[in-house]
């Protein structure tokens, strides 16, 4: 079945100069990049991405990590499409622990545990074809996708916005 999933780079991944290795990693998959951007994180946006675990004990350094506040302020964020995109990646990346990941998988080569029990993990993908969409949704528009993934609308606003001077 063909799916997407959006793939995050996450701080340390970036901090350690490790995007080539992932980048080269998932193109095992043969997947299609369908959208690519580097942001910078805010607390609403880490918020909303990890709502689901917002009861944790580690939930607060969670937000903190993903906002880039022990690396670099930045993420990079992919949406890979293609045949069973899901798994195919989520396989590549390896388990959340990355003590207990397959030490060929990008977190067993390339994570941590932090001793304050974080797993700085390097990199995030979808789990299931609902979460995917919520998560895409919430990190790029559509317009910033090259291919129609779910249904859209227009819709008439008057924005300011900055634009090159
Ligand atoms: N995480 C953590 N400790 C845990 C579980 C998760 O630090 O015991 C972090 C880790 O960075 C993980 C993220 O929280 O990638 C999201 O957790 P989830 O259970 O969704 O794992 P994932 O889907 O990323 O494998
Ligand atoms: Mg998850």
């Amino acid at each position: 079945m063909t799916q997407q999933t959006l793939v995050l780079i996450k701080p340390d991944g970036l901090k350690k100069s490790l995007t080539g290795n992932v980048l080269t990693r998932l193109s095992e998959t043969k997947l299609d990049i369908v959208a690519a951007k580097i942001v910078k994180v805010s607390r609403e946006l880490a918020e909303k991405h990890y709502a689901a675990l917002k009861d944790k004990p580690f939930y607060g350094d969670l937000i903190k990590y993903i906002m880039g506040e022990y690396h670099k302020k930045k993420v990079m964020a992919l949406v890979y499409w293609g045949e069973d995109a899901i798994n195919n990646v989520r396989k590549i990346c390896g388990s959340t622990n990355p003590e207990e990941a397959d030490p060929v998988s990008i977190r067993g080569a390339y994570g941590r545990i932090t001793t304050k029990g974080v797993y700085e993990n390097v990199i995030h993908a979808s789990t299931n074809a609902q979460e995917a969409e919520r998560e895409i949704k919430l990190w790029f528009q559509p317009d910033e996708v090259i291919v129609d993934l779910y249904p859209t609308k227009i819709i008439k606003e008057k924005i300011e916005r900055r634009a090159w001077a």
